[in-house]
């Protein structure tokens, strides 16, 4: 276990904003992490649990209290019915180490996921999903600490509700839960066709012809690095904006407008790249923040150091798209607060 005070949460992150948290506590084994809450809890301090970093923004006044982070590592198979595999990965496995491991193996599942960054135990928190596969596809259960009853337990899938970047761990039981390890269930085989469009133009444009899990993966990890700079070297947060999810009268209204409305895992949707694009912000620099061309979605942060900037260039963009389309966008990292 390692434990520091006064660490800049723009340190900890991948868009690289925000002050110091008081603690930091890098757990190796359950009972560190028991030990952390307990600290937290005798000093009356608020806990955050921090994975890599690449779907959470720290602000100015960065965070009084203790932010835990897990680095249980490993990934295990579990038996289970022929046919199937069962991984047991813990939560501070890097996520691409246990994509790179299945597709290794021709297990099918979770390939389209490949290169997202991030640590397992923070994949089922907004059901992390790409190119049309999404977590939940996989998910069995997860073992998890649970900070009100100071108790460890497994959660099964069914009490997830995962839906669009989301499930329990960020809606009806937000910061309550801490994922020890998740539990996954894949198996030989390809992800069937047609793929994405964008995923079947590639194929076409580059005349590709392996499409098992690890030919797949070098599909998506071709794309994803076109357009998605690898945040280490210039600092996002991924998607900055959710999709816009619509309702029957809404999606009737889109169409009459003329504006493409796809279907989503769990409904009809805007593609918010999209509304960015026509709405004149693609390449634009806003506060500091580059809207990346290649994935209008995606704020890169060229020059921004605070999180005032940051505020500013999200009510940029979400006021000039409201203005243009009337659709509000979303925000989809967290915050620590
Ligand atoms: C360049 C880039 C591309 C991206 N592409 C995608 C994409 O294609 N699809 C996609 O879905 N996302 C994408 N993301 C977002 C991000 O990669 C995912 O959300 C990822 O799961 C975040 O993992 P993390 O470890 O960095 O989580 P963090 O940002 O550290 O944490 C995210 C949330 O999970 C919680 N959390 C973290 N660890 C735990 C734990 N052990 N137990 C309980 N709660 C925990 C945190 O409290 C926080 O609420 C992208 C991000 C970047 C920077």
């Amino acid at each position: 276990m390692r434990m520091n005070q006064n660490i800049l949460i723009s340190s900890l992150t991948t868009m690289r904003l925000g002050g110091p948290a008081r603690y930091v506590i890098e757990v190796e084994s359950p009972a560190d992490l028991q030990y952390a809450y307990n600290f937290a809890g005798l000093q009356h301090l608020p806990t955050f649990v921090l994975g890599y970093g690449a779907n959470t923004i720290g602000r100015d006044e960065g965070f009084p209290g203790v932010i835990i982070i897990n680095r249980m590592r490993g990934i295990s198979e579990i038996p289970t019915e022929r046919g199937k595999v069962r991984l047991l990965v813990m939560g501070g496995e890097l996520w691409d180490r246990v994509v790179e491991f299945t597709t290794s193996r021709g297990l099918t599942g979770i390939e389209a996921l490949s290169r997202i960054p991030g640590l397992a135990g923070a994949a089922p928190v907004q059901n992390i999903g790409a190119y049309g596969q999404e977590l939940a596809d996989t998910f069995v259960s997860a073992d998890v600490y649970d900070s009100t009853t100071h108790s460890f337990k497994t959660l099964v899938k069914s009490e997830f509700n995962f839906g669009y970047r989301k499930s329990l761990l960020n809606t009806t039981e937000k910061n309550r839960y801490f994922v020890v390890s998740i539990t996954l269930e894949l198996h030989p085989g390809e992800m069937p066709r047609p793929y994405y469009h964008s995923v079947e133009q590639y194929i076409d444009d580059h005349n590709c012809k392996d499409f098992s899990p690890s030919g797949l993966r070098t599909i998506i990890s071709a794309i994803r690095a076109d357009k998605l700079p690898d945040p280490l070297e210039r600092p996002s947060a991924g998607s900055f904006f959710k999709n816009v999810y619509l309702d029957d009268a809404g999606i009737e209204l889109a169409e009459d407008k003329g504006y493409p409305v796809y279907r989503g895992h769990d409904g009809y949707k805007i593609s918010s790249a999209w509304l960015i694009e026509h709405s004149g912000l693609s390449g634009k620099l806003i506060h500091g923040f580059r809207v990346n061309p290649k994935a209008p979605l995606v704020l890169l942060n060229e020059s921004a150091t605070s999180y005032a900037d940051l505020d500013a260039a999200r009510a940029e963009i979400i006021s000039t798209v409201y203005d243009k389309f009337g659709y509000w966008l979303e925000q989809e990292p967290v915050e620590i607060v």
